[in-house]
Parts: C-alpha cells; sequence; structure tokens
C-alpha cells in the first residue's frame, strides 16, 4: 500500500440524511475527575437509567428501517450494571453500529462480559504519556487505560482512541500515532476541546491561559498529525473546525439526527447546547416529547455569516475577523468530521 503522505487528503463526512445517532448517557456518575470533563451535572442530574427505562429509551429510538448507530456514555458508561444487557437489547432492536466510549477502566469485567463482535469500545487518552495524561485524566489512568487497551486488542475488539486537544496537550498530539501503533490500535479521533462542563467553569478557559485552541494552533498541528497516523495505516476521524470559502455550512441540529440523552430525560440535537436548558426534547412517562418555548431548534435556523449559531454564542474567541469586518474563516458544525486513512 502506498504510504506516500502526499497522496492522502482527508475527506469531509457530510451528512447523511437518514442516518442516526443516540448518544445515551447511562448515568453521570464516573470514577475519574478529568480537568476537561463535559459532565454537568447541575443540568443532567446525578442520575442512573434503571434497566426498564433503558430498555425503554433504546426501543423509543430504534428505527430498523434507517442506519441506527447507538453510543453509550456516561459518565463512565462501564461503571452502569447493565451496559452488556443495553448492548446486547439494543442489537435486538435492529441498531447497527454499537459503540461503548468508555475512560478505559472497564469496570464490571467488561471484556470477560462482552463478546468483541457485540461493540466497538473507545478508549479516550489525552497524552502519549502519564506525564502529559495523568494531569488531565487522573494519577495512573495511563497505565490502567493502555493496559485495558491493549488486552481489548489481544481479544479481537475494535478499539479506537479518542484525544481531546487542548492548549494543556496540543504540542504533544504528533507522539500520539507512535502510540496508537504501539498498542495495536487502527482507529484515531481528536476532538477539539469544548466550552462545555468544567472546561466552559475553568478560570483557565478565560484567563490569558486558556485551554481553548486558536485557528492557529489547530491548523498547524492536527491535520499533519492526521496524515502522519494515516500513514502508519491508522484511521483518523476528525473535527472539520473551519470551512473552506466553498464549502457548504451543515447544521447537523437541522437535520435532526443526532441525540445526546441524558439520565434526567433531557434530549439535545446539539451537543453545544447541553450546558443549558435549551434541550428540544424530552423523554417523560415513556414518550419522546417536544420542548415548547426557545429550545436549540430556534437557533439551528439562524443564518450567519460566522456559520455554527452555538459557536457565535459560545465560543465567540474561536472566531477571527478581517478588517472588514467579515469572518475569517466559517465555523463549522461542530459534528462535521474529516476522515484520513
Ligand atoms: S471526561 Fe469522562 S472519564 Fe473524565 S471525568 Fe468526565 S465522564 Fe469521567
Ligand atoms: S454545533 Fe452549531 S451547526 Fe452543529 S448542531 Fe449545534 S448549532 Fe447546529
Amino acid at each position: 500500500m502506498n504510504r506516500n503522505l502526499n497522496s492522502r487528503r482527508p475527506r469531509t463526512l457530510y451528512f447523511q440524511p437518514g442516518e442516526r445517532n443516540i448518544f445515551l448517557h447511562l448515568l453521570t456518575a464516573c470514577n475519574l475527575s478529568c480537568r476537561h470533563c463535559y459532565i454537568n451535572p447541575a443540568q443532567h442530574g446525578s442520575g442512573t437509567l434503571a434497566r426498564s427505562t433503558l430498555e425503554e429509551w433504546l426501543t423509543l429510538f430504534a428505527d430498523p428501517g434507517k442506519k441506527s448507530n447507538v453510543i453509550f456514555l456516561g459518565g463512565e458508561p462501564t461503571l452502569h450494571p447493565d451496559l452488556v444487557h443495553g448492548v446486547r437489547y439494543a442489537q435486538q432492536l435492529g441498531y447497527q453500529g454499537i459503540t461503548i466510549d468508555t475512560n478505559g477502566f472497564l469496570h464490571h469485567d467488561l471484556l470477560a462480559r462482552l463478546r468483541p463482535e457485540e461493540a466497538v469500545l473507545s478508549f479516550s487518552l489525552d497524552g502519549p504519556d502519564p506525564a502529559i495524561n495523568d494531569p488531565l485524566r487522573g494519577a495512573g489512568v495511563f497505565a490502567t487505560a493502555t493496559a485495558n487497551l491493549k488486552q481489548a486488542v489481544a481479544k479481537g475488539f475494535d478499539v479506537s482512541l479518542i484525544f481531546t486537544a487542548s492548549r494543556l496537550n496540543i504540542e504533544h498530539l504528533p507522539r500520539m500515532p507512535a502510540l496508537l501503533a504501539e498498542l495495536g490500535c487502527r482507529r484515531f479521533f481528536i476532538q477539539v476541546i469544548g466550552l462545555r462542563g468544567k472546561s466552559a467553569a475553568d478560570p483557565a478557559s478565560t484567563a490569558d491561559d486558556p485551554l481553548q485552541l486558536t485557528p492557529d494552533q489547530w491548523l498547524e498541528v492536527v491535520p499533519k498529525v492526521a496524515a502522519e497516523a494515516a500513514a502508519r495505516g491508522i484511521q483518523v476521524i476528525y473535527p472539520k473546525v473551519y470551512l473552506e470559502p466553498d464549502e457548504p455550512f451543515q447544521c447537523a441540529g437541522r437535520l435532526g439526527g443526532n441525540f445526546f440523552i441524558f439520565p434526567n430525560g433531557r434530549v439535545y440535537l446539539c451537543p453545544l447546547c447541553e450546558d443549558f436548558p435549551l434541550n428540544a426534547l424530552r423523554l417523560e412517562n415513556g414518550e419522546l416529547r417536544e420542548n415548547p418555548g426557545i429550545t436549540e431548534r430556534k437557533l439551528f435556523n439562524l443564518d450567519i455569516p460566522e456559520g455554527c449559531v452555538m459557536n457565535k454564542l459560545l465560543q465567540p474567541g474561536n472566531i477571527a475577523y478581517n478588517p472588514d469586518g467579515t469572518p475569517r474563516h466559517r465555523i463549522s458544525c461542530c459534528l462535521l468530521k474529516q476522515e484520513i486513512g
């Protein structure tokens, strides 16, 4: 296979009508306390889904006529005692892609109870070694997560690794492809830190030393690292973030194929809205109901030159302007990804 970097071009994964992704937060509790944790107990509560509710909600969102994926999240979803049951229940309901996003601790002996073909395991790691990762995610986390990832690979699981890039670790991102290769992990998701949960409340986010990346920091580092990982045979998926002048703007919220579900029944169509009671939908008494009044849906329909409305409202510092006042880049939907490899 040709591993020439120049022969590889990232392609944009535009949203496909009919494709559905169900992001199901089973609980908000976690054994870790990451610096940039996006969970917001004030908005999402501290509940854990009962087994019967888990079954009910998976059934409500099932649509076997369409390609539906479910992603089990938390908190830490492997802390939920019914996770394996939920995976099998989702499979029976016709969900096609089933993924568990884990911090790597794999509670309740997950690797012994789940079969490799039943779910993809996506491990979070924010640095290529303990010195970078552990100050962000917790002491000893690098060792545990990488040991469990290796074990999952050895057992035949399809695994991926998620790296959340911020100013605190972006300079170490170039060392990640070698780590993935060493771990035997063939899929790499690079995320950009968002202003949600703890990172929104972190004083460093608003002072001179913010967690947030500038456009230049992102553009200088991420595409190069993605190309290098692709040259090693790793599939890399990373947010588009900045649209080229000729690229169309798409708001995933307008298409309505992504559902971010929390244990307190809130259902968002846009993850950037999760820190606010702007959810378009709610689960109540076994039904999915539309919320009245001003919700995220109203915002999706605003057309602005900066692209994503929620980014403009929440992260205006991410937008650079030309001297004539026009934005230098339009910001893409945070759910729009590029793929290489
Ligand atoms: S980011 Fe994930 S692993 Fe870290 S504390 Fe939050 S829920 Fe737990
Ligand atoms: S991130 Fe922006 S573009 Fe994407 S769904 Fe939310 S409001 Fe729409």
